[in-house]
């Protein structure tokens, strides 16, 4: 049986890739007799179209058919140069006679200012015709026999010269009445066919994919194969979507659907004809020969790894037709249906909602003047002695996806719906045109956007989150270690997390489609540092703006107030904000009620469990305390783990100036260890429970006790590191007089029930909670109403790198279930 190769545009547009054709066309000749429908060379239909309008138009035309000449004349010099069997003579002359033609026909055009459609047909099918005489050449010269069909002849159609349809009953007689040697490889011209008249006419642009389908038809073909540029159909188009993946497989109705709803890799009328002879079609590309396609056909395998394509149709107008007469709405719609059909407009969706005055229309925007006249000539006139009122919206796009039974697929409308929502985008109207497919009607501006995210919701089955993760120190490097380790439960629980962004202070690695987790670190070491913190903030910022996250995530590591600022930006842009960074919630208090308003307003979350005590659930209990009722009337807590480790070594003995370089080495301690001994960073975290238990409290307010004199402020940290020997006497003093007293001293932070705040060294006995509290662990006690005498007391490590990872985690799942 035989078999029909089309080859379009792109495949032979230069000599190397008219060759390379050639080779495809020798290759398959070996194992099976083919046909071979060609396409002009890229850009010359519409070369020949422009030459037709400058004509009529009284531009400079000439320098068109030169532009076309000089194409086909370099195409076949370098053609004979590769293969000295190709006489270039014949084909110069080839080219000359058909020049001499358009320059004849265009004289004419520009002479009388009109073209008809004959001319218009005869001349810009030229492409084709040049084609189809070079690959004939190259075919004999490599003595190869070949059998040329002429269309004009041999495909019957009928309609509009431009755009004609074939009459495939006459086609099918004539061709098979040829006696085509079997020895040889066929080559027909595509887009050309014949009328009754035996006139050359057109099948439409594109169209010479429908030709390749009726000589598939005719010649009761094994197989049809559309040599392309691309891979296949795939699930979108790829320069919306750069990670787009083939369909291995799609059906005759699907691959239909698809491109009446816009996609461009099929001419939709050239399904008809295979599917009526079950002729199995491959969409192939000529630059990556070997890979195999996607296969169109009645049936599909179930497994296919891919099975919905989304396509899109800008420049939609939609008319709102409102029918003050309820009782006649169904008599209008037909009567606009019927005028519609005699016009040929295809509409696009005529919906009709139940209950309701008003019925959509949704039409190209080529069709507007049509409808106009409809409207105004027939519909208008004919009102029952009722009113429509029309209006109109411009500038919308119809996105569709095409997947069998997509009907059913669970919340699907809901999660798009949801995902677009987030990203400010208003659907106007939902279609579902068929139990295979589901269009969206929203505005142009929002496709790319509303595209990116309608694909990933396809495409990943689970629920995705993407992570844009700032600050890449000990915290962040551990959070990435966690989250790769529990990669497979993640799967299972159906979480998907996508790390999109990493940022240090000066670099940034940004992946939309995911950084592999456990590739991240020589991804970002290959990352050049160029960026000032202002201007990685801006480039961030631009990142986060782009809007085509499903459920984005910032996670912010940093210790920066230029990225804490920052905050209500991302929320206000729809993500939630995850941070181990206090300076936001110690800001302003007017901040601090902003964002919590902005996010409950938005539903997004906000979440910084590792403010307080690293992993230690410390806001969750607050919040679970305050909304329960409770009140609270005395809080008492450990929340330094340096200064408990620097405590607890002082009561064994140990040199004050010793205890702190040893919890630096450790790394309990902030790089710089007087931002802990200073009361700092437990006057923050302080705060921050303050102001969980509804104390509008400022830093300032809280009053620290200070461990050391002022003066060793501003020195250096080695100078620093020296002269805090001076304090070693002053607290081994100290702690034995504790230690008559059967006391230890302990750095603690209190809230009284008025919201008062003090941080100071105080001295406690056995029976405090608080005594026995050293080697980093934080404690805190919480005395209310209901926690009383005995106070409710969450004690643990409050710092270090994995327990805060941890807790960052923790935050991140919250804000993923
Ligand atoms: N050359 C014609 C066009 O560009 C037909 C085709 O390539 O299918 O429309």
């Amino acid at each position: 049986m035989i078999k029909i190769l089309k080859f379009g545009g792109t495949s032979l547009a230069n000599s190397k890739r008219i060759l390379s054709v050639s080779k495809i066309i020798e290759k398959k000749y070996k194992t099976n007799q083919i046909a071979v429908v060609l396409s002009a060379p890229a850009k010359i239909t519409n070369y020949l179209e422009k030459l037709i309008n400058f004509s009529i138009k009284q531009k400079n035309y000439k320098k068109i058919i030169l532009k076309i000449q000089n194409k086909f004349i370099k195409i076949s010099t370098k053609i004979s140069k590769k293969n000295k069997k190709i006489s270039l003579e014949k084909l110069l002359n080839i080219i000359e006679k058909e020049m001499f033609f358009l320059r004849k026909k265009t004289k004419k055009i520009y002479f009388l200012k009109k073209c008809s459609k004959i001319t218009y047909a005869k001349i810009i099918s030229k492409g084709e015709i040049l084609s189809t005489y070079i690959i004939n050449h190259i075919l004999l010269s490599k003595n190869f026999n070949t059998y040329l069909i002429n269309p004009v002849k041999k495909i019957i159609a009928q309609g509009n010269i431009l755009e004609s349809y074939v009459n495939l009953k006459s086609s099918i007689e004539k061709i098979q009445k040829i006696n085509i040697p079997s020895k040889s490889i066929i080559l027909m011209p595509g887009f050309i066919a014949g009328n009754k008249e035996k006139k050359l006419v057109l099948l439409g642009r594109n169209g010479s994919d429908y030709s390749a389908a009726i000589l598939s038809a005719c010649l009761k073909s094994k197989s049809c194969e559309i040599w392309t540029d691309v891979n296949g159909i795939l699930t979108c188009d790829p320069k919306i979507i750069s990670n787009a993946k083939v369909l291995n497989e799609i059906t005759y109705k699907n691959i239909l659907e698809l491109s009446c709803l816009g996609a461009k890799v099929l001419h939709p009328k050239s399904i008809y004809p295979l599917k009526k002879f079950n002729i199995p079609c491959y969409i192939k590309n000529t630059f990556n020969k070997n890979f195999l396609g996607t296969k169109i056909y009645k049936t599909i395998k179930k497994k296919n790894k891919y099975n919905f394509s989304i396509t899109y149709i800008d420049n939609i107008y939609m008319f709102n037709i409102k029918i003050l007469n309820e009782n006649i709405k169904y008599k209008i719609q037909k009567k606009i249906l019927k005028y519609i059909k005699k016009k040929y407009i295809s509409i696009i969706y005529l919906s009709n909602l139940i209950n309701s005055k008003l019925i959509y229309l949704y039409i190209e925007k080529k069709y507007i003047k049509y409808i106009k006249k409809i409207f105004k000539k027939n519909i208008e006139k004919s009102i029952y002695k009722s009113k429509i009122l029309i209006k109109k919206k411009k500038k919308l796009s119809i996105i569709s996806i095409v997947q069998p039974k997509i009907k059913k697929i669970k919340n699907l409308i809901k999660k798009i719906k949801n995902s677009l929502n987030h990203s400010n985008i208003k659907i106007l109207n939902i279609q579902k045109k068929s139990k295979n497919c589901i269009s969206f009607i929203l505005k142009s501006k929002n496709k790319i956007v509303a595209i990116k995210l309608i694909h990933k919701i396809m495409l990943y089955k689970n629920q995705i989150n993407e992570i844009f993760l700032l600050g890449i120190g000990g915290i962040g490097k551990t959070l990435l270690k966690q989250i790769n380790k529990e990669k497979n439960n993640l799967k299972q629980k159906k979480i998907n997390i996508k790390i999109c962004l990493i940022s240090n202070s000066n670099k940034l690695l940004f992946k939309e489609n995911g950084i592999k987790i456990n590739l991240w670190k020589k991804k970002f070491k290959k990352v050049i540092k160029k960026y000032k913190k202002i201007k990685l903030i801006k480039k961030i910022n631009k990142k986060i703006k782009k809007n085509f996250y499903i459920n984005p995530i910032i996670i912010d590591c940093t210790s920066s107030k230029k990225v804490s600022n920052q905050y209500i930006q991302y929320i206000n842009n729809n993500f939630h904000v995850i941070t181990a960074n206090k300076k936001f919630n110690t800001g302003s208090i007017k901040n601090y009620k902003k964002i919590r308003n902005i996010s409950s307003k938005k539903n997004k979350k906000f979440m910084y469990e590792t403010n307080v005590g690293a992993g230690l659930p410390i806001i969750q209990t607050i919040k679970n305390i305050v909304h329960t009722g409770d009140k609270l009337i005395l809080f008492k807590g450990i929340l330094s783990g340096s200064l408990s480790y620097i405590f607890g070594k002082l009561d064994n003995g140990m040199l004050f100036s010793k205890a702190v370089k040893k919890a630096k080495k450790k790394g309990f301690t902030e790089p710089d260890p007087r931002e802990d001994l200073s009361g700092l960073d437990v006057a923050r975290k302080l705060l921050i429970i303050a102001r969980e238990f509804g104390f509008n409290l400022e830093l300032k307010d809280i009053k620290i006790e200070k461990i050391l004199p002022k003066s060793l402020k501003n020195i250096s940290l080695e100078n620093f590191l020296i002269k805090i020997k001076k304090f070693d006497k002053y607290f081994l003093k100290k702690i034995l007089l504790c230690k008559q007293n059967k006391k230890r001293i302990r750095f603690i932070g209190t809230i009284n029930k008025y919201g008062k705040c003090k941080i100071k060294m105080s001295k406690i006995n056995k029976k405090n909670p608080l005594y026995k509290i050293k080697n980093g662990e934080n404690a805190f006690t919480f005395y209310t109403k209901y926690y009383q005498p005995i106070p409710l007391l969450i004690r643990g490590y409050g710092a270090g790198k994995k327990v805060t990872a941890s807790g960052v985690f923790s935050d991140l799942l919250k804000s993923i279930l």
